[in-house]
């Protein structure tokens, strides 16, 4: 046994040990009482020796760890052998943690007569361990709810781990990927040059790099359809173990919504043909060719006859239905090599490589009688429809593209002066049909 103020020689080298004693014992009434302890034991009672000595644990300890240590030094007592807890001592806003170890000491008789009480500070490996804990929930949270797929995998390529977007795009659930092969996710053709890509990845000093374009990279979803994915990879040493992690994105709807911009950027709405802009840009590349290599190339712009009496009489829908029917029949009759497009409003033009205004004007006129002769009806009423058509030749090496349209509108409009219902071509094309 020590005590204060008796054995000095003791109690200076109990003093000096860097843990904190204390001995409590159990008095006649069996309470607990302290009856010695060293110089460090004050950082637990938070007051001088001489002045727990005496006390009783909840005189000693603060009352939020009154139950803990009851019942510590109760099982200690009752098992006969040391009990150890954590305990967290808050004086003050200052926060420590101690591992606190009450052990028994036997009497003569063999009874747990006291408790040797030591005390061990943790507080620093407590706060790593807080701090740690705290990095790896923040780390699983953000995985966890990442909207980006994010696959892990070992060298062998095994799933190691696969977040819940990565399910979710997949189409899995864990226990169908977790220790499965990566390439379950890829299509079939991907498969033998992923696996070569992943081993020149794992032997490369690069530590991240993005997967190249765009639509190249592809997933395969457990019901084997096939779509495009954005991969970002990278790579981290886990002990011994490189591990390797993708960041996956489904990018369907990104490239199905540009596919659709694409496609509104050169089609007209109502039709689904050409719109004017894209047809622009077809002529000035015939152009451009025929210059180069030389060739003919003929314009026809074509324009409904009294369109406005359809809308007027019939309604605006009765027109559009006019307009969908003559691209139709326009559509049935063009060449593999011509374009054709809506130029606006009820303009059409036909784009005719290789073609002189001659050829040309033949062909628009069986459009003409064609489009004269379609029976279209809008409500059980009659919608007649009549075209009248401009035709022009790139004669004389002409470049423009807007001089090249204007030939052509002037050839329209002499068909509509003219009566309508017709075709003329420009005078430079030096050919009239009628
Ligand atoms: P013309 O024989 O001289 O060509 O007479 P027109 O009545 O056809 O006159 P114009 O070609 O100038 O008329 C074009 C009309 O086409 C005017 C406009 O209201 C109509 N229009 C333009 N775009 C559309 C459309 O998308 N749908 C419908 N229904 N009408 C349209
Ligand atoms: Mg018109």
């Amino acid at each position: 046994m020590f005590a204060i103020g008796s054995h000095a020689e003791l109690k200076s080298s109990i003093d000096s040990i860097g843990a904190c004693i204390a001995l409590f014992e159990l008095d006649m009434e069996q309470t607990i009482r302290l009856i010695s302890a060293n110089r460090h034991y004050e950082e637990i009672g938070g007051m001088p020796v001489e002045e727990m000595i005496g006390g009783k644990l909840n005189e000693i300890f603060p009352r939020y760890l009154e139950t803990q240590i009851t019942e510590q030094i109760a099982l200690c007592i009752e098992n006969q052998l040391p009990s150890e807890d954590e305990f967290v001592i808050d004086r003050e806003g200052q926060i420590r943690w101690w591992r606190i170890i009450s052990s028994p000491v036997f009497s003569k008789l063999g009874r747990v007569k006291r408790i040797m009480n030591t005390c061990i500070e943790i507080t620093e490996k407590k706060q790593l361990e807080l701090s740690l804990e705290s990095s790896h929930s923040r780390f699983e949270a953000v995985v966890a709810t990442a909207y980006d797929g994010i696959v892990s995998i070992d060298e062998d390529r095994t799933i190691k781990l696969i977040n819940q977007a990565g399910l979710d795009i997949f189409g899995y659930t864990r226990a169908e990927l977790v220790g499965q092969l990566l390439e379950q996710l890829l299509p079939q053709r991907y498969r033998d040059k992923h696996q070569a890509y992943v081993a020149t990845f794992a032997e490369s000093p690069v530590h991240s790099r993005p997967m190249k374009s765009r639509a190249a990279v592809r997933g395969l979803r457990k019901d084997g359809s096939e779509f495009p994915v954005e991969v970002t990879i990278s790579k981290i040493k886990v002990g011994p173990n490189l591990e390797m992690t993708a960041v996956v994105r489904d990018i369907s709807e990104r490239s199905r919504l540009i596919e659709e911009l694409q496609k509104a950027a050169i089609e007209d709405g109502l039709t689904g043909i050409y719109n004017r802009r894209h047809l622009e840009r077809i002529i000035r590349r015939e152009l451009l060719r025929c210059e180069r290599f030389g060739g003919d190339m003929a314009l026809i712009l074509f324009d409904i006859d009294r369109f406005k009496q359809i809308n007027d009489s019939l309604g605006h829908e009765a027109g559009d239905l006019a307009l969908q029917e003559i691209t139709q029949l326009a559509q049935e009759s063009i060449r593999d090599v011509d374009v054709f497009g809506r130029w606006g409003g009820d303009e059409f033009l036909v784009i005719l490589p290789g073609t002189k205004a001659e050829d040309a004007a033949t062909w628009a006129d069986r459009l003409r009688r064609q489009i004269e002769g379609h029976p279209l009806e809008y409500n059980q009423q009659p919608i007649p429809l009549r075209c009248s058509f401009g035709v022009a030749d790139n004669h004389k090496g002409l470049v423009s593209v807007d001089l090249f349209v204007s030939l052509a509108d002037q050839a329209l409009y002499q068909a509509k002066q003219a009566g309508r219902n017709m075709v003329c071509c420009h005078p430079g094309a030096e050919t009239e049909v009628e």
